[in-house]
């Protein structure tokens, strides 16, 4: 019997929510395989901590964390009680820097049933691998001069092991998938940086001889995924360009209640952590409305990241088979509930069996 031991953070708002369903349905799918167990321990931190202790989580937070297979997120945030720039930095960013989560993943695919604002879906399954840690979000730079003369400088840093880590990630993503990568660059504008993604790019490509790649230019590349996503398969990208593209990624499936994402610790010293895409939306807490998709394909991430990739297939065939019977929120056009739509997916599972 494999166990996996898993720190569950549920956080804030609708997070408390979407978090328990989501173990159900890991409870369910580890139920139906027969030689897995989950074991979670709940850290109640967020905003509520944060007011009884004027911190986001316990000062030896990150030691308690760091014994775990992986970290499993709800979301984190709620402005009422404290400041998003506090409850990002003492939580969600702080776990994904001290951790080294160096690179993002977020898939986006169409679903039978969904209303996407595309004209034409043609079934389009995609994942964006975005490096998460350099590249053009740095605090290199500075101004010089005052008033007309005042300059505003900012430099992008793109380190040679950083630039093959998420490039050998998204390689060997692809060897799993279909075989395709495409790369993002604007090596055309980019003085330095893009040509030098390029060239770590080709590099790379020579140590993996069986996947066909292809390059374009984000501003192109950002126009034919929304209109051609079904040409793609894996996507390598920087930090800013990934950051663009997954959120076209959200925007095409029709809602971000069901957007998954996973931060990877690409060397395995840390934990990975995996979190849906949305936040705590305080506007629709306790009404049991909140979207469980996004959670539940999270959970497959994970699944995934501990070598279950059939039964994360299952986690999603069955997501898809509940959406397509008609079992959603009303964020996307359904009238179930959160826990209705939850039950038919365990069910969904189980059927599969
Ligand atoms: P953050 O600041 O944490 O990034 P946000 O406030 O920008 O979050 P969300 O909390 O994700 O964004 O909410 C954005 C909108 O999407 C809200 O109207 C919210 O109700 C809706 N939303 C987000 N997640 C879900 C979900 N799982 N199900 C239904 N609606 C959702
Ligand atoms: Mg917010």
């Amino acid at each position: 019997m494999k166990q996996w031991n898993i720190a569950v953070i549920p956080g804030d708002g609708i997070g408390k929510e979407v978090v328990p369903e989501a173990l159900r349905v890991l409870d369910t799918a580890a139920s139906i395989q027969g030689n897995v167990t989950f074991n979670y321990t709940e850290f109640p931190w967020g905003s509520d901590y944060y007011v009884e202790h004027g911190m986001m989580m316990p000062e030896d937070g990150m030691d308690q964390l760091k014994q775990f297979d992986a970290i499993f997120l709800g979301a984190v945030g709620d402005p009422n009680l404290v400041p998003d720039h506090i409850s990002l930095w003492g939580l969600l960013l702080k776990i994904r820097r001290d951790f080294q989560q160096s690179i993002n993943i977020r898939p986006a695919k169409y679903f039978e049933g969904l209303k996407t604002p595309l004209a034409d879906p043609n079934n389009f399954d995609l994942i964006v691998v975005r490096e998460n840690s350099e590249g053009e979000y740095s605090e290199v730079g500075g101004r010089i001069h005052k008033g007309e003369d005042q300059i505003a400088i900012q430099n992008a840093i793109f380190t040679r092991k950083g630039t093959e880590n998420v490039m050998r990630y998204a390689f060997e993503l692809s060897k799993t998938r279909t075989g395709h990568l495409t790369s993002a660059t604007k090596s055309n504008g980019i003085f330095h940086t893009m040509p030098f993604w390029d060239e770590v790019f080709s590099d790379i490509k020579q140590e993996y001889g069986t996947v066909e790649t292809k390059k374009w230019h984000i501003d192109a590349l950002a126009a034919l995924l929304v209109t051609r996503p079904s040409d793609f398969d894996v996507i390598v990208a920087s930090n800013l360009f990934g950051d663009i593209l997954t959120d076209i990624g959200g925007a095409i499936m029709g809602s971000i209640g069901i957007a998954p994402s996973a931060n990877i610790n690409v060397s395995g010293e840390f934990p990975s952590m995996f979190e849906p895409v949305h936040g705590s939306a305080p506007d629709i807490v306790g009404q049991n409305i909140a979207n469980p998709v996004g959670q539940i394909w999270t959970a497959k991430l994970m699944l995934e990241h501990f070598g279950e990739i059939e039964l994360g297939e299952q986690v999603l065939a069955a997501i898809e088979e509940a959406t397509k019977n008609g079992y959603k929120t009303p964020d996307i056009g359904g009238a179930h509930s959160t826990t209705e739509v939850t039950d038919e997916i365990c069910k969904q599972l189980v059927n599969q069996k």
